[in-house]
């Protein structure tokens, strides 16, 4: 029998991370060293309060079974509290937070909600890639904010033409961004929250990132702004703040009508995370400050010896202030992909083409701070070798 796909997935390139790793394994395969900069996956392990949180419900025959819905409302009160503590923005435990099976899953999931055939989602490019697979998947069309070095990596949203805007039914943004690393202002967020207010658009804006900041800079929630409840939601993620990436799990705070129209979808398509996980991200929330701090130095010292190496080899970037991300054009000549392949053959460092977030990527490329400090010394020392 002749398996014939769907045409959703017929056109849509290999996923950029599997196709990243497929090059990874061959240099593997031919024997070369990798160190490999390219996706944001923590390398430390999740913190112990958290694991050992874990063995024990997991022993719970209570968390065996079906977990509600929305997520244990304990795990829920828990994303309330840390909101207040941490932004002070007062979120309703019961209506206006929902656990995620990572915030991926409910980026992926969101514009299924709201989205209808021939609708417009509003997508930064360069951006993570499901942002604009997500708006596809629902019959919807993405319409690309450009992120321009210019313009500190923000959209310029009085660039969007009316009539787009109109037909407009969401729009995905995220500071501190991946990939170019950049944070958002206050002025920023309001005059986005101003823009989908006139314009009847969902913002959904995704805070993966919040916890990742340096220098004395703390980014905020765009749940602060006057008005932006009103007009959408936020993600947010345990992944990359406490080091649980594999363990899946994120939330969903902000609008209650966009919670409820999201958790509607969910309830069609799956019964929610293992309530054990669910209780091991109540520590993780209720013990942050003390874990993210530790986190955030080996961070800033992993991101000072990167740049360092970088600036040597003559690369031009901005040192980020947030994200564990460094954005840094390549040189004249090149484009990313022949640059990333160049990097590849001469040092065995593996970095991310910045047009694999999207064709306004290109010209960049992106290394990540998620290997092990003395990996990203040996990277430094590699590349200090090699003249560009
Ligand atoms: N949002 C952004 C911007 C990301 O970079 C990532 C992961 O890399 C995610 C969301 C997804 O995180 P998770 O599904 O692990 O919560």
């Amino acid at each position: 029998m002749k398996i014939e796909k769907s045409k959703r997935i017929k056109d849509l390139p290999p996923y950029l991370f599997a196709r990243i790793d497929q090059i990874k394994s061959e240099q593997i395969a031919q024997g070369r060293e990798v160190i490999d900069l390219t996706i944001g996956d923590p390398d430390l392990p999740t913190p112990e309060g958290i694991i050992s949180q874990m063995k024990e419900a997991v022993g719970e025959a209570k968390n065996h079974r079906y977990p509600p819905y929305a997520g244990i409302l304990p795990l829920r009160e828990a994303v309330a509290e840390w909101y207040w503590k941490r932004f002070q923005v007062k979120l309703n435990p019961e209506t206006e937070v929902l656990i995620l099976i990572g915030s991926k899953e409910g980026i992926a999931h969101l514009p299924l909600a709201f989205i209808d055939e021939g609708d417009y989602g509003l997508v930064p490019d360069p951006g993570y890639p499901v942002y604009k697979t997500s708006i596809l998947f629902a019959g919807g069309i993405p319409y690309l904010m450009p992120l321009r070095k210019e313009n500190n990596f923000l959209p310029d949203l009085s660039q969007i033409p009316q009539d787009i805007a109109q037909k407009t039914k969401l729009m995905f943004l995220n500071y501190p961004n991946n990939p170019t690393s950049a944070v958002s202002s206050k002025e920023f967020f309001e005059t986005a929250v101003n823009f989908c207010q006139e314009n009847q658009i969902l913002l959904c804006h995704d805070a993966a990132y919040s916890e990742i900041y340096f220098d004395g800079y703390k980014p905020m929630s765009f749940l602060q702004v006057e008005g932006a409840k009103e007009v959408g939601i936020e993600f947010h993620s345990f992944s990359k703040t406490f080091n649980m990436t594999g363990w899946r799990l994120g939330f969903a705070v902000g609008n209650a009508e966009i919670i409820a129209g999201l958790g509607k979808i969910k309830t069609n398509i799956d019964s929610g995370v293992f309530s054990a996980v669910q209780e091991a991200g109540i520590v993780a929330l209720k013990s942050n400050l003390g874990v993210t701090e530790t986190l955030r130095k080996i961070y800033q010292e992993r991101r000072d010896l990167l740049c360092s190496g970088l600036k040597k080899i003559g690369l031009n970037f901005k040192p980020p202030l947030a994200t564990f991300y460094v954005w840094a054009e390549v040189p004249p000549g090149f484009t990313s992909l022949e640059f990333t392949a160049h990097l590849l053959n001469q040092t065995g460092v593996l970095a991310t083409p910045g047009n694999g977030f999207g064709s306004f990527g290109e010209g960049f490329v992106r290394f990540s701070l998620t290997e092990a400090t003395e990996k990203i010394k040996k990277a430094v020392d590699r590349m200090s070798k090699v003249l560009f």
